[in-house]
Parts: structure tokens; sequence; C-alpha cells
């Protein structure tokens, strides 16, 4: 077996996933060194844009306010979108758009989040999701036709997938297109909670091709096509500006040309367009984050209780550095899976999921700290708080939940070693039969024992940090061994079980996260100049806490691997499913 991911430090085939490489103890140093950065003139671009939003979003916030409670834009500031060009912010030049990266695009979400979430999510839903597929999967004709219409927002774009039976079970759709005798299809079925439902007039729409258990197939569907209708705006929890309806298409005629990609493909589609928009949802998250300590530095400086500024408390200030070290993290991750994206690496997946459970969950903390400094006044509608907790409160449910996306961190990273184990059974089982197969295999295995044991591998990135950060760098080499052990371990154990123990596969994923966001952290502040200016200190102050979390925040999920009350927390769920109440009432 020869899997891409078990890499040298020296390969970097953009085919390698530097995630998954860690469940084999390997940090692809090629891969996390040096930090990106963007050319200048992309920088003088995106600064263009970015210029362009603040003009248009600062001082808007009674607006914004006024909008979350009617639940709903209105036409003329969706408008206004259009003509800033915002819907056109991917979409290369050359069909009328602005053509930027997706870091750059992440980092244009993340500006507009800093103002209104309901603003960032009309935009994102567009270009992220809505009608990435064509730039994706696209053929030159249909290229042709939408795009110079969705880069100018003349053409607003939704993705279709959710069905009422089928959330996180995308597979699972009733939605169903039936081949028509002359050509082209006919479309049933309906969508729920789609974002940009109600004003979107092109959708990218998944539907069951191939009879009840068959396969999937991704439509492009105009709203103008006979059969296609929207419900009325959904009353939401937060996000409430930002439109979202049931989409009906009854005996929809889809022509021939409108299928998007290849027959029988749609869930691959579907997954690719979400991977690629992660970094959307994730620049969205670190704007969002960025706004709360801004104002809960400001409230905790103001607000005098005890005859002194609350911002002298000890616990005041450890929840504005955890906000900090979150954001700077999460910045740092973001930016790094876009670079992948931007560079041309083709898996990627495993990565663009821990960004986005990462920044999801940090922005949500963010909120609800910085609502808790801001306490009653937080809680009250005057001030923004309230409003982007309620926001937040998506981000960890829509695009993948972050349960869904932490089994697919753990099972994905977990695919290639099972399968080496798997190979290394059947080749000793056949070592007589085929030799040459079998020491191969014996040796490639042995030498990934010898590093994980020996931890041989120590050293292998501490030489790419500054000295500063050796000690941080040397408990990341350490946490990726003893990742590939606990796998090892967990994969000898379980074997195909392991896709059933749910409760393993949460810490692996979360043993994953801290060690691939930690290392997106240490890259980034190694990249800084090595100065003695408070800036620096500070980014090395960063990276120390977060290391120092992440250790604790490791070792404590691999130890609860071997020691845990998971059986008796089932049993306990067990029971209360059985009673569907709490059944130890005290009077
Ligand atoms: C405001 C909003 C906007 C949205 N926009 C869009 C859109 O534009 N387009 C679109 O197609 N969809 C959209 N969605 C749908 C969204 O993507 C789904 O809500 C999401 O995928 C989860 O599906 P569900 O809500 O049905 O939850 P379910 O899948 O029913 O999950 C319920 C709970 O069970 C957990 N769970 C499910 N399966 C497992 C498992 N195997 N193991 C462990 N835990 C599990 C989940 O994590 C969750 O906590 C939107 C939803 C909302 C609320």
């Amino acid at each position: 077996m020869n899997d891409k991911n078990q890499s040298t430090d020296t390969e970097t085939d953009n085919s390698i996933s530097p995630a998954k490489a860690l469940f084999y103890g390997d940090i692809v140093k090629p891969l996390f060194w040096t930090f990106p950065e963007s050319s200048p003139e992309t920088e003088e671009m995106l600064q263009m844009v970015l210029d362009s939003v603040d003009r248009f979003l600062e001082g808007r916030e009674d607006e914004f306010r006024k909008w979350d409670e009617a639940g709903a834009q209105p036409d003329e500031f969706v408008q206004d979108l259009r003509e800033l060009g915002l819907f056109g912010l991917i979409i290369p030049e050359e069909y009328g758009g602005i053509g930027l990266s997706n870091s750059a695009y992440s980092r244009v979400l993340q500006q507009c989040s800093r103002y209104d979430s309901s603003v960032s999510l009309t935009i994102g839903a567009h270009s992220s999701i809505g009608m990435k597929g064509v730039l994706l999967f696209g053929t030159d004709a249909q290229k042709e036709k939408y795009l110079p219409e969705l880069a100018t927002g003349d053409r607003i774009a939704a993705f279709c997938l959710t069905e009422a039976g089928s959330g996180s079970d995308a597979a699972s759709i009733k939605a169903n297109a039936v081949r028509k005798p002359g050509g082209g299809w006919t479309l049933n079925g309906e969508k729920i909670w789609i974002t940009n439902g109600g004003i979107a007039n092109f959708f990218t729409v998944f539907a069951r091709t191939d009879g009840d258990a068959g396969k999937l197939s991704a439509f492009i569907v105009e709203r103008d096509f006979e059969g296609v209708s929207s419900g009325p705006k959904e009353n939401k929890l937060g996000i409430r500006a930002s439109s979202t309806t049931t989409v009906n298409f009854a005996d929809v005629d889809i022509p021939e040309e409108n299928l998007l990609g290849d027959e029988g493909k749609g869930f691959r589609i579907a997954m690719a367009i979400l991977n690629n928009g992660r970094t959307g949802l994730g620049g969205g998250s670190v704007g969002g984050m960025k706004t709360c300590i801004a104002l809960a530095a400001k409230q905790a400086k103001e607000r005098k209780q005890f005859g002194q500024s609350i911002a002298d408390f000890g616990l005041i200030k450890q929840k504005i550095s955890d906000m900090t070290v979150d954001c700077f993290a999460a910045e740092s991750v973001v930016r790094m899976v876009g670079h992948y994206i931007d560079s041309g690496h083709t898996d990627y997946s495993v990565e663009a999921a821990i960004s986005k459970v990462f920044a999801s969950e940090a922005m949500f903390r963010a909120a609800d700290e910085s609502l808790q400094i801001a306490a009653g006044n937080g809680y009250m509608k005057e001030f923004p708080y309230e409003q982007i907790l309620r926001d937040a409160r998506i981000l960890t449910i829509f695009e993948g939940t972050s349960e869904i996306l932490r089994l697919f961190i753990a099972l994905s990273g977990m695919k290639g070693p099972g399968m080496l184990l798997r190979d290394l059974q059947s080749a000793t089982d056949d070592i007589f039969n085929s030799p040459i197969k079998g020491f191969g295999l014996l040796s490639d295995y042995a030498g990934r024992k010898i590093t994980q044991i020996t931890s041989l591998g120590n050293e292998r990135i501490v030489g790419a940090v500054s000295d500063d950060l050796r000690d941080d760098a040397l408990i990341f080499e350490k946490y990726s061994l003893e990742l590939a052990r606990m796998t090892d371990v967990l994969l000898r154990r379980h074997g195909k079980a392991i896709a059933n123990k749910q409760f393993a596969l949460k810490r692996i994923a979360d043993v994953v996260i801290d060690l691939f966001v930690g290392l997106s952290v240490l890259s980034r502040v190694s990249s800084m100049d090595a100065d003695d200016s408070d800036q620096h200190q500070q980014a090395v102050a960063i990276a120390h806490l977060f290391s120092q979390k992440a250790k604790r925040r490791m070792n404590r999920n691999l130890r609860a691997m071997l020691r845990n009350e998971d059986a008796a927390a089932k049993a306990l769920a067990d029971s209360v499913f059985e009673a569907e109440s709490y059944l130890w009432d005290v009077l």
C-alpha cells in the first residue's frame, strides 16, 4: 500500500493532506512552513475591496438591528450589494467578477462579519456554496451563460441540498429527477432552510437520478423554470435578516445542458462545494470574533465595580486572553486552508473541516464570553451582544454540524493507517505466496513503528521554528506521535467497528484539531519578523498560550481513550431516552 499521506519531510506533493499525515505521526514540514503571504498585487486589490466594505457597512448598526427584528434585508440594500460587486468576489475577471482567491474572499467575508452576520451570509451563501458548483464543475457553456449574471448579482444563487428527512445524512435525499425520453429531466421535491431561498433566482439542486437507493446528481435550476417556488421566510433565532425559506420543485423541466458535473456524482459534487466553501464561514467567524474582542475590551475598561474597572479583574482578563488566542488561532488555520486551496492542493477536506469546527466554535465562545463581560447590558437588546450570540449559534449547525465534521475528521484520518494495517494483516497471512509485497509492507510498517516507539521523528520541526518557539514545537512533535500510536491501538482493538465508536472518534478528532491548528499558529508566528517589537513578543506569547492549553487538552483526550466513563454515560443516556424525561426530581 502506498498512501500519499505517509510522507517524508521532503515531499511537497499537492495531493498530500497534512492533517491526514498527522495520523501517521508525520508533520509534513513544507506544508506548514512557511506561512502563506499574499502578493503585493493581491494585497492592493484586497485592501480596496476591504475599504469599500468598510465605507459601505460602517455606522449602520441601527439598520442591521432593525432588519434583524424585521427578519429581512430591504431590496435596496441587496441592490447596493450588487452595485458594490459583492456577488462577483470569486468569479474570474473574464466573466465580470473580481476573481479573488479563496483566501482573499475569506478575508472579505471576515470584514463583512465584523459588521453583520446576515450581510456575510447573503454574499457567502451565493459565492461559497450557491454558485461554487459552476466554478468547480461547470461546462464552458454553463460558465458563459451564468457566470456574468452571477457576478453582477442579477442572478443570486442558493444551494439546495437539505430536505425535511435529510439533514446530516445528505445522501438520503428524496428529491428526484427522472429522465425524459426526449432528453433532460423532470425534477420533483422540496428543499428546506435554504439560505437566499427567497431572493435567489439560481439554484444548485441535488436530486436522486437513479431510483430510490440510487445515485444523486446536481442540477442548475433557474427560478423562471415553471414549477419552481419558494415558501415564506422562516422565523429564526439568529441571522434573521438573511433569507431562509423552503424551495419547492414541482414537475420542473430541466434541460439536458443543466446537469452540473457528471450524472450520478451529485454527492461528491455537494461535498466538494462544501469543502471548498468552508473558508468563507471560517473567515466570517474570525470577523465576528474581532468584533467581540473590541466590544468586550471597551466595555470592560469602561465598566466600574468595587471601585475599579472590571478590566482589572483576573477573571475578565482571562476571558479577553482566551478570546484573543482563539481568534489568532482561527485566523491562522483559516488562512492556511485558504492557501492550500489557492495553491492547487487536491486533498484538503479534513483541513477544511478542522478550520470550520475550530473557527465556528471559537466564535460562539467569543460571543458568549463577550456577552458575559457585558453581563446585564449584554442581555439587553439595546446592546449588540445578544444579536451576535444569536447569530453565532448557527455556525456549528449548517454546512456540516460539529458532530458530523468531527466524525469525518477522525474517520478520514484513520482510513490510511487502517488500510495499512489491513494490508499488513493480509501480507503476513500471505507472506509465503507474495513475499515481495509482504516484505515491502512489513519493512515500511516496521520503520513507522520504530519512529513511533523511539520518537526518532523528534527534531523534525523544531529546526523550522524560531528559538523562542522550540518548546511549543516539541509539544506538537510529541503529540503527533501519540496520535499515531493511539490510532494504531484503536484500529487493532476495534477494526472496522471503530466507525461506531463515537466517543473515541471525538477524542481523536479533538487531538487532530489541536495539532493542526497549533501547527498553523506556530507557522504563522515563526514567519513574523523575529524582532523585539511588542507585536512579535505578544504573538509568541499567544503561541505559548495555545500550545500549553492544547497540550493539556490532548493529554486529557488521549488518557481518556484508555480510562473513561463512556459505558456509564451511554447507559445513563439510554435510560433517559426510555423515560423521555429527567428521572430524579426532588420535591
Ligand atoms: C439558518 C439555516 C440555514 C441553512 N442553509 C442551508 C442551505 O443554504 N442549503 C442547505 O442545503 N441546507 C441549509 N441548512 C440546513 C443545514 O445544513 C442542516 O440543518 C444541517 O446539515 C443539519 O441537519 P439537521 O438540522 O437536519 O440536523 P440532523 O441531521 O437531524 O442532526 C441532529 C443532531 O444529530 C447529530 N447527528 C446527526 N447524525 C449524527 C451521527 N451520525 N452521529 C452523531 N451525531 C449525529 C447532529 O450533529 C445534530 O446535533 C440551513 C439550516 C439553517 C438552520
